[in-house]
């Protein structure tokens, strides 16, 4: 089996290193596992969008669709410079083994647009978003692929998603996309859910471990949606948020941010430089520093062979997607890390999200109490089968949780058979 060129990227290689490691632990049909290395189906398009300037740009987008043999594909969009074809196919990968893991009735999917959001105006994104819409329309809808939020988008490209589908089918159709506004069918809790499941997992974690994690020193990496909510969450439980950073680079304060006042700063600049008592590093530097924890939350391949050795955390809780290249994994398991690995740690977005589909099918809402408790429930006894099951194997988290998701992916496809 050799890898496929048009996939190439570090982030595709990751993920099927460790597909192929746990293809080999379980045993997989050959054939089986021929089939998971590769997506169903992967749309290349090209998106013209009339800039302020006058002039028309044009943007390379992606939708993957990795498996559908437990359901209709679930994963989110991307909008970043780094994106390419093999980014996203690994991202959907992983994004089925997580639902499979969780027990969702979904495959995988991904989607990312090649672009630098954080430099085009709120007209230039919306139609960036309305034309990728419509040239991706064949793959999505609420009974084939259902995007939601990642890198670079949110609730307001979620909102823009769900009306350009809407006005090609001549009625409002909620159900295409989740992670929207509450007010035209979002869910309660859905903002906060990834970095929630990763403060639920880490909790657990550490109860595993024997250590209390009031009082001791976390390290966030990347302050968004994920990482911005578990940070938050975190330093009300009164742990110490001793440095945060964004791609603008990271702060410092070993007697601990003040997150509250750091929200603040981050609305009215932009950005967590320059938080006034603390000191600047890079993002590479913040990576190395003494800590408990450490959670990546921004972009892939942060932790690598390059940095893994100075890596001084005692537990690293995966925030973002596919963060520790396979070397580094290695290295960090030798060293005793404890890694949550992404497909737990960053489960509850997908969970949450799983909630606003069923709630938008039924058009039955739930309160945030119920949301919270679902998800905290979904979370501990994710956390508790993949403990028991790295105990019980002698392996690490991520081999475990790897093992539990490919497994009932392959499950589905020798059951179901293959067409025609
Ligand atoms: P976001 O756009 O809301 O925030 C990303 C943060 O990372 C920002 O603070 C940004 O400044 C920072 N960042 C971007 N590039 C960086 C770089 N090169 N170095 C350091 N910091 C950088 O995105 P998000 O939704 O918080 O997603 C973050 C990660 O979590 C992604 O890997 C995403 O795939 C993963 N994830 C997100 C969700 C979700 O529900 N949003 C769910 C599961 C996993």
């Amino acid at each position: 089996m050799t890898a496929v060129s048009e996939f190439d990227s570090e982030l595709h290689r990751t993920a099927i290193a460790q597909l192929d490691a746990v293809a080999a632990r379980l045993a997989l049909d050959v054939d089986i596992h021929e089939r998971l290395r590769h997506p169903r189906r992967a749309l290349v398009v090209s998106i013209p969008v009339l800039m302020e300037s006058g002039h028309t740009s044009m943007f390379t987008g992606y939708r993957v669709h990795h498996s559908t043999a437990l359901g209709p594909t679930k994963g989110g969009l991307r909008y970043d410079e780094g994106v390419t074809l093999g980014e996203v196919s690994a991202l959907a990968m992983l994004m089925t083994w997580k639902c499979a893991l969780m027990g969702l009735p979904y495959g995988g999917a991904k989607g990312g647009v090649r672009c630098a959001p954080r430099s085009m105006t709120a007209r230039e994104r919306e139609h960036l978003t309305r034309r990728y819409t419509t040239e991706i329309m064949l793959m999505i809808g609420p009974d084939i692929d259902i995007p939601a939020p990642d890198l670079g988008t949110d609730e307001q490209t979620m909102a823009w998603i769900m009306d350009t589908y809407s006005m090609t089918q001549g009625r409002s159709v909620p159900g295409v996309v989740t992670g929207k506004p509450l007010i035209v069918g979002g869910s309660a809790g859905r903002r906060e859910a990834t970095g929630r499941g990763i403060v639920y997992a880490l909790y657990e974690a550490a109860k595993m471990l024997g250590l209390t994690l009031r009082g001791q020193p976390v390290v966030v990496q990347g302050f968004g949606n994920v990482g911005g909510v578990a940070a938050r969450m975190l330093w009300n439980d009164g742990c110490v948020i001793a440095g945060i950073s964004d791609y603008q680079g990271a702060i410092w304060n070993p007697r601990g941010i003040d997150v509250p006042r750091l929200e603040i700063h981050h609305q009215e600049t932009g950005s967590v430089v320059g938080l006034p008592g603390t000191e600047p590093l890079s993002n590479a530097q913040l990576l190395e520093q003494p800590c408990t924890v450490l959670i990546p939350a921004a972009v892939g391949s942060q932790i690598h062979a390059g940095n893994a050795e100075r890596i001084k955390a005692t537990i690293v809780a995966e925030g973002a997607n596919g963060p520790t290249t396979p070397e580094a994994d290695l290295m960090l398991r030798e060293r005793g890390v404890t890694v949550i690995p992404d497909i737990l740690a960053n489960a509850g977005g997908v969970v949450v999200s799983y909630f606003e589909w069923v709630q938008g099918l039924q058009q039955y809402f739930w309160n945030e109490p119920e949301i919270i408790s679902r998800l905290q429930e979904l979370m501990v006894r994710a956390f508790a089968r993949v403990w028991t099951a790295a105990e019980k194997n002698g392996v690490d988290l991520r081999t475990a949780a790897l093992m539990e998701g490919v497994r009932r992916v392959a499950d589905a496809h020798a059951v179901r058979g293959l067409y025609p």
